[in-house]
């Protein structure tokens, strides 16, 4: 049986004001040994008899991960799942993420059916940016380009000029920074930030963040930082501003994965999903792989760096949707074009562009290559 626990998260209306919401996710139950064997054998045959391929978030259980890439499919981070979604020839595609992951999916393969193992794996930065309020608040700002995080609605990617993801929001800001324009940027507040720092840009900012990246916390890295002085520290943009001062990479899930496998150092500290590190891990052995401190000594379950979304995404899932049909995504056919038109702004940009992928090295380059 699984159970629910509730979470807290920032929600902003139309004219700017913002209030804290509830939201919940469901605790799946946790499976013995043999409970697994038998649905990662279930899934694999599903998965080759009904024609579909697995397509995996790096924050999401590591036996998920791990049946992605034994059967065809991928783990990765947001932008290049909606790439291998579009690219790959199955016709069914099995996105085990949150929601906007699987509408992205949907928006760039309306062809294909998408199917989820829990559609209410949902993002707090979604939840915070409803599409009514967001779409008045555009109206009240016409003189900006609309950049919205993937992290949000088919509706509010409806209304945008641009998506972007972590990897490539810095190029992207910055280009519009250089043609003059004035940017309306949407939901994360502490990504919106720290790409506002970096290039300079005039921007107006959302009220939304992350609940796992919010919990990251700056003086106790400091402390961390203190006990393993050689270490690097490797820090996702949706943090807030004094953990991400403290980082020597700043950048997506790609981005921190290359860092440890090419970087210099022994030992690497961490803010992101803790789950990132099952794949770190199997990229790079040899490495010493430390958890980003979020609440202190103090620390609740509900602060310890795991999305509890992500979390809702289980082996017995992806049987269910595939055996049955559950969990199909389904996005209305004009919203679905309306939406694509800025992924695909954003993919062609990228294309032109592989140096928009650069993660931020903070201080001098460490020998990191690009993502
Ligand atoms: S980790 Fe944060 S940004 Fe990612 S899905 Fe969960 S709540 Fe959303």
């Amino acid at each position: 049986m699984s159970t629910s626990t509730s979470y807290e998260y920032t929600r902003q209306d139309a004219t700017g004001s913002s209030c804290t919401v509830q939201a919940w996710a469901k605790v799946p139950p946790a499976l013995s040994g043999a409970q697994k064997t038998e649905l990662i054998a279930k899934a694999r045959a599903l998965l080759e008899s009904r024609n579909a391929v697995l397509v995996a978030h790096y924050y999401v259980d590591g036996d998920l991960q791990d049946l992605a890439l034994a059967t065809g499919g991928i783990v990765a981070d947001s932008l290049e799942m909606a790439r291998f979604g579009r690219d790959h020839a199955a016709q069914t595609l099995v996105v085990a993420g949150v929601r906007f992951m699987g509408e992205s999916a949907k928006i760039l393969s309306p062809e294909k059916r998408v199917l989820m193992p829990d559609l209410d794996a949902t993002c707090s930065l979604d939840l915070g940016c409803p599409p009514d309020d967001f779409a008045a608040f555009c109206d009240a700002h016409p003189d900006r380009q609309v950049v919205v995080y993937a992290n949000t609605s088919a509706a509010v990617k409806a209304r945008a000029d641009w998506m972007v993801t972590s990897s490539c929001a810095l190029a992207i800001v910055k280009h519009l920074k250089d043609s003059g324009q004035k940017v309306l940027w949407a939901p994360d507040r502490h990504l919106g930030r720290y790409v506002q720092q970096e290039t300079g840009a005039d921007m107006l900012l959302w009220n939304g963040a992350c609940i796992v990246h919010d919990e990251f916390k700056g003086t106790e890295l400091e402390l961390l930082k203190a006990q393993h002085p050689e270490a690097m520290v490797l820090v996702h943009p949706e943090s807030p501003e004094s953990v991400v001062a403290l980082a020597d990479v700043v950048g997506s899930t790609s981005q921190m994965l290359n860092a440890v496998v090419n970087g210099p150092a022994r030992e690497y500290i961490v803010a992101t999903d803790n789950l990132i590190m099952h794949r770190m891990r199997q990229l790079a052995p040899g490495k010493v792989l430390i958890e980003a401190p979020t609440a202190g000594n103090a620390a609740s379950c509900k602060s310890c760096a795991h999305c509890p979304w992500m979390a809702m995404n289980g082996l017995q899932g992806v049987v269910d949707c595939l055996e049955h049909g559950h969990g199909e995504i389904q996005v209305e056919a004009s919203l679905g074009r309306q939406a694509q038109a800025c992924i695909t702004r954003m993919l062609d940009f990228v294309k032109a562009n592989p140096s928009a992928l650069a993660p931020k090295v903070q201080g001098m380059v460490r020998g990191i290559g690009a993502a």
